[in-house]
């Protein structure tokens, strides 16, 4: 289970490893890209901040609808748009929820991959952020199949996003600028993937400190 109040503590927890990686966000999309992912994720986490507050008497589903709405218009980057289309699949499936169990966690990851594979046009293997959230996706139904707990199966998603994520670095990039660099992209970790990675690693912090 998750509570409106973590989700509120995780787009906080968020927007703080984001700014805390800021640099190393850019450094990757210099290598493959145009080095500007680090400032385009904390431009819009930085906004997000500024209203939490105003969450706090929100329902679930609109909170993701807000986090939707200003990540599309503070970000010009891909990014901005992709992270917006994985919020606003979120909210879609969260209709005045205030927690979320399982099912509903497992519902929302699958909605917000394919939001972001419809947007982008992306396949498994384009390196990409999907590379990062699909086999996270697969691993917490795996573990909610199995009756595992919410913490338990977010760890199982996490390992999965940390696995995938490496597996970016031997890939060529077939969307985004990285994809014009062709065959020069492999040997660089994809930094959309990145991103990705520590948003669900920022989601189990939280569920796991909190408890459910
Ligand atoms: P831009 O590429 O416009 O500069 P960013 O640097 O903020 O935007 O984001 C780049 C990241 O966006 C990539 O590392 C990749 O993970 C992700 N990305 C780009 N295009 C796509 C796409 N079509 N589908 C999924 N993710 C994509
Ligand atoms: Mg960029």
């Amino acid at each position: 289970m998750i509570t409106q109040g973590q989700i509120i503590a995780w787009l906080e927890v968020f927007a703080h490893v984001i700014e805390h990686h800021k640099d190393q966000l850019t450094e990757l999309d210099a290598a493959i890209g145009d080095a500007d992912h680090g400032i385009n994720m904390d431009r819009g986490f930085k906004k997000i901040t500024t209203l939490l507050q105003s969450f706090t008497n929100k329902d679930i589903s609109s909170i993701f609808k807000n986090v939707s709405m200003t990540l599309i218009s503070s970000i010009g980057g891909a990014s901005g748009p992709l992270y917006g289309t994985w919020f606003l699949r979120a909210s879609a499936i969260t209709t005045n929820k205030q927690i979320l169990i399982n099912e509903d966690i497992s519902a929302l990851f699958k909605a917000g991959l394919e939001g972001v594979m419809e947007r982008g046009k992306t396949n498994l293997g384009d390196k990409t952020m999907v590379d990062v959230l699909y086999p996270a996706m697969v691993a917490f139904e795996q573990g909610v199949e199995n009756n595992i707990d919410t913490v338990g199966a977010l760890r199982l998603a996490v390992a999965a996003a940390e696995q995938g994520l490496k597996d970016t670095i031997p890939m060529v990039a077939k969307k985004g600028r990285a994809s014009y660099l062709g065959d020069r992209s492999i040997g660089h970790q994809d930094p959309g993937g990145t991103s990705a990675y520590w948003m669900l690693r920022s989601l189990l912090e939280v569920v796991d400190n909190h408890g459910t």
